[in-house]
């Protein structure tokens, strides 16, 4: 892809501008996942070694344009300073002019919520003029945030020379080779809870996969259109004929659908129910199918076998809840053990598919698994992601 990555400019001695997305889960005030603020490393690491005096910024939470304490990014400096293992000084203004004078080479420091001012989420260009005021390159680090045109990731990777930072290059080219320009065949499982916000997703991947396995609650709108019986279990009926457009779609560009077989039922929608094993098309109508069941996993796994890459969202049952996370993990461990062993390249993310695959245990064993959340839905449904657009034009 053509995009100039932060290796191929010479940072030393320039002010650079790093949009990370440091817009970490927290729960009291305390920060519960560092993946974010970890995998912006790499590039931290580089910038200082190679002489760059770095000016970090990013969003925190949804202040609206307006100062709000309660979204500022003070609180995560110690964090910062501890994982990137290096000084990090507050500037209480994203567009303090101080924040880019004086700086040595090496040194990094860290902007207020650019999200503060209203200019960021209109991606007002004189917004981004002013945070650009002083700064040498940009670096945007921030997939994440890229399906967002906002002044700080978009309007102003027009106003300064741009480069993408490590894990933006990670994640772009992992998607790529599993999307654009894949090994084949190439395979999809998609799960989840609703047939509603999957359908442009579904609608991209039929034209780009050879096999796509269905599962979660989303599969039984597929097996009511076609006159299953799925009883008391999760569809949305009135998508009846949308769902027969994707299954055409699908025939159209020779894209193989795989649904459920069978499956494991219960009257409760809690954990450790009585459970029924039932198949998929003729469910009793006192029943809700909350995971796929043996046959159905056995049956993927032999469609997968020879499969060279692999992308995955969404779980395929209620994962949530014991036991019904059992067809998920089945799988999951089996894209895992196929990939450590060479035999395929997946890549999975968005929704609660990081979760489910955390649950599985396999996490670390996938190719890639991207955090990006929306960002990475909105690829998978072939969308332009603004800020990586931007950065593609240089
Ligand atoms: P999504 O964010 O679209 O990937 O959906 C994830 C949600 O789908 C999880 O909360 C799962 O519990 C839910 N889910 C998956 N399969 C089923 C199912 N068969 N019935 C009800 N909910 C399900």
């Amino acid at each position: 892809m053509n995009f100039i990555s932060l290796r191929n400019i010479d940072v030393n001695g320039k002010v650079v501008l790093l949009r990370a997305d440091l817009n970490v889960p927290t729960k009291d005030g305390i920060i519960t996942d560092y993946t974010r603020i970890d995998r912006v490393k790499k590039t931290i690491d580089y910038l200082r070694k190679n002489g760059a005096k770095t000016i970090v910024m990013s969003h925190f939470g949804r202040p609206k344009g307006k100062v709000n304490k309660k979204y500022s990014l003070k609180f995560i400096v110690p964090s910062l300073s501890e994982r990137w293992e290096c000084d990090v000084a507050f500037f209480d203004d994203c567009l303090d002019e101080q924040a880019r004078k004086n700086i040595n080479n090496g040194e990094v420091r860290l902007l207020e919520n650019v999200r503060f001012y209203e200019g960021e989420e209109n991606n007002c260009s004189d917004f981004a003029k002013k945070l650009a005021k002083g700064a040498d390159i940009f670096v945007n680090d921030a997939f994440s945030a890229a399906h967002r045109a906002h002044a700080s990731t978009e309007a102003i990777a027009h106003i300064l020379p741009s480069a993408c930072g490590f894990l933006m290059e990670e994640e772009l080219n992992c998607l790529n080779k599993a999307l654009e320009n894949p090994q084949k065949p190439v395979a999809a499982i998609v799960g989840g809870a609703k047939i509603s916000t999957k359908l442009d997703l579904l609608n991209n991947l039929v034209k780009k996969v050879d096999i796509l396995v269905l599962g979660g609650g989303m599969a039984n709108n597929f097996i009511y259109a076609q006159g299953g019986n799925i009883g008391n279990s999760l569809c949305e009926k009135e998508m009846k004929d949308i769902v027969i457009q994707v299954i055409e779609n699908a025939k159209n560009y020779k894209c193989k659908i795989i649904l459920p077989i069978d499956g494991v039922a219960s009257k409760e929608f809690k954990e450790n129910p009585e459970t029924f094993i039932v198949k998929a098309d003729d469910i009793p109508d006192d029943l809700d199918r909350l995971d796929i069941g043996d046959k159905t996993i056995d049956m993927i796994k032999s469609e997968l076998a020879d499969v060279k890459t692999l992308i995955w969202n969404g779980p395929m049952g209620a994962f949530e809840m014991k036991p019904f996370d059992h067809g998920t993990n089945e799988l999951a461990k089996f894209v895992a053990d196929k990939t450590i062993s060479g035999d395929m390249i997946s890549v999975a993310g968005g929704g609660d598919t990081v979760a489910a695959l955390e649950n599985a245990g396999v996490s670390d064993k996938f190719t890639y698994i991207s955090t990006a959340g929306g960002a990475f839905l909105e690829w998978l449904e072939g969308k332009t992601l603004p800020a990586v657009a931007a950065l593609i034009k240089q």
